[in-house]
């Protein structure tokens, strides 16, 4: 066995042990980036397989096309598989890459710089927000480097928003605009509450838009999406289970439940009692 392959299986091992967490998940990608750097043709076949590990179907296909053995049945059958995946799946569905220990730093020194939301306190950390090369927010028309991922529901696309404008009620005010598409209602209506949720409360990515959960008379705090993973790895699997059971939604949710797949959890923690609750969706 040749040296990459023998570290392929190792990662992988680690991969699946600890459930695609984000270390495992890390070494994956970091080990790609030496193979990119490799020029034997073990290495790069090694990298085929790492890609596919990473649900990259679009870079596994075009890095296969160029090495196999179009003379070799099984290397034209896993070619032909590959080609299918490029179609229906392309790189769209890779599993994001983690940040390492000097991004993540980095990020932490920005995060202080942002505004603070009640209702979603990292949006950073939920993918909501993400940080690119600077881009001019529609709404103030200055350069943000941390910009909010989706278009806010109103007339028109507005892309780019800037988490000032939004965390001031400006972009809602200029472009008509509401960030949340809808919300548990399950105590005494209060408009100062329903102001700061759906026109200065960045909203989060989801199958079919926001539901955001309340408790104890107020909206929760948004967490993040989750699989039963993810909740077990928390410790708090069991609890969240057995409450969102009672909401007769979908059942036996815990056998399918995965964090950005066909049905994903949603989790929202109170701010009052500190309860989780889950809500989930499906494509
Ligand atoms: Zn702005
Ligand atoms: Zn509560």
């Amino acid at each position: 066995m040749n040296e990459f392959l023998k570290e392929y299986i190792s990662l992988k091992e680690n991969f699946v042990k600890y459930h695609e967490n984000e270390a495992s998940v890390l070494a994956l990608y970091e080990f790609a980036d030496r193979l990119k750097e490799r020029t034997e043709k073990e290495a790069i076949e090694v990298l085929v397989d790492v890609y596919q590990q990473l649900y990259m179907m679009e870079s596994a296909y075009k890095l296969y096309e160029s090495i196999y053995d179009k003379t070799d049945r099984k290397q034209i059958k896993k070619f032909l598989g590959l080609k299918d995946l490029n179609e229906s799946h392309g790189d769209r569905f890779a599993t994001p890459r983690p940040l390492n220990k000097k991004e993540r730093l980095k990020r932490q020194e920005r995060k202080k710089l942002l505004p603070k939301f009640r209702y979603h306190p990292d949006p950073l950390e939920t993918g909501s927000f993400i940080e690119g090369e600077a881009k001019v927010c529609p709404c103030c028309g200055n350069e943000s480097s941390v910009y909010y991922v989706k278009s806010p529901y109103a007339v028109d696309d507005v892309d780019y928003l800037c988490p000032v404008c939004i965390s001031n009620g400006e972009a809602a005010k200029k472009f008509d605009a509401e960030f949340v598409q809808d919300a548990e209602w399950n105590f005494e209506e209060d408009k100062e509450k329903n102001e700061e949720l759906f026109y200065r409360t960045p909203g989060y990515l989801s199958w079919q838009g926001e539901y955001w959960l309340s408790c104890c008379n107020d909206y929760c705090a948004y967490l993040g999406s989750v699989g039963t993973n993810e909740l077990n790895e928390m410790g708090i699997a069991e609890e969240v289970f057995e409450e969102y059971n009672k909401r007769n939604e979908f059942a036996d949710v815990e056998k399918y439940l995965v964090k950005d797949g066909h049905i994903c959890g949603y989790l929202f923690r109170c701010l009052h009692c500190k309860k989780y609750h889950l809500y989930v969706d499906a494509d």
